[in-house]
């Protein structure tokens, strides 16, 4: 149970879906887990609940796409933690479902790349530093199997996954001569928001029995982030037992 004791986490998009299902487990592993995402009610309900539970979190509003809201989470890490970030998972991402790319906005597609992929750049822009600083650490990137696939009518978001993919291999090879592994979780159709509203988006059943649960994509998380120091797991790829 304490296998992260005095380790600090950042979890993105952890309002709700998968990122709140691995600041969860982050925190019940020991972990101190500061909760990002924009929607700050939910982060101080969580934050709350985990405090509850005698785990350990904090939460700090965050916009992925926003320099000054990355700059501000460095300085506030620098100020109260000395600077000790072990842990970065970029999980905030957001989707548009339904169309083809001829008729996808110009506001859809920057605001899906936006987020999926400018936001994990800017995240390890401003938080490798940290870790080479400290020696090491992990950082995640959930992804999607939609990295691996075509997407009809969910280019833009296919091609924010694949792109992440790339820049997390590149990235991966740059800082592994720091000891940091960055390495990346591409689930299947896991049952949240974005997933329910890409199925009615296109028409599909929503059914979520047979989809993969937060949990799942959290359990692949800490996997990664307990894994032995000379270990490197650098993909995980998730699908649901039986296709939803
Ligand atoms: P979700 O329930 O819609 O949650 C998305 C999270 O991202 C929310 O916490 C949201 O918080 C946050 N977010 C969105 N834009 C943000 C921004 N600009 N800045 C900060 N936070 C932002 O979706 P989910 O399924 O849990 O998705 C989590 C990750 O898993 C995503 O990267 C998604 O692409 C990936 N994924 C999901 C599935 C699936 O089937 N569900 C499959 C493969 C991969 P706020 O709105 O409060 O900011």
């Amino acid at each position: 149970m304490s296998q992260l004791q005095g380790k600090l986490a950042i979890v993105t998009g952890a309002s709700r879906g998968i990122g709140r299902a691995i600041a969860h487990s982050l925190a019940q592993l020991g972990a101190h887990v500061i909760l990002c995402a924009r929607d700050t009610a939910k982060l101080h309900q969580l934050a709350d609940e985990l405090k509850s539970q005698g785990l350990s979190a904090e939460n700090a509003t965050c916009d992925v796409t926003r320099p000054q809201d990355w700059e501000a989470l460095a300085a506030g890490i620098k100020q109260r933690h000395h600077g000790k970030l072990d842990i970065l998972i970029n999980n905030a991402g957001d989707g548009v479902f339904g169309k083809p790319l001829h008729e996808t906005s110009l506001e859809d597609w920057t605001r899906t790349i936006d987020t999926n992929l400018k936001g994990v750049y800017l995240g390890i822009k401003t938080m490798a530093p940290l870790m080479i600083a400290n020696g090491g650490g992990d950082i995640v990137n959930i992804a999607s199997l939609a990295a691996k696939n075509p997407v009809k009518n969910g280019a833009a978001y296919a091609a924010s996954k694949w792109g992440l993919n790339g820049l997390s291999v590149s990235a991966a090879e740059e800082l592994r001569e720091y000891n940091i592994r960055v390495s990346t979780v591409c689930p299947g159709s896991t049952a949240t928001n974005l997933i329910l509203d890409m199925r009615r988006a296109n028409s599909k059943d929503a059914d979520t029995s047979r989809m993969l649960q937060p949990s799942d994509i959290a359990h692949a998380v800490v996997t990664l982030v307990t894994q032995a120091p000379q270990s490197f797991i650098s993909e995980l790829l998730i699908r649901p037992t039986r296709k939803p």
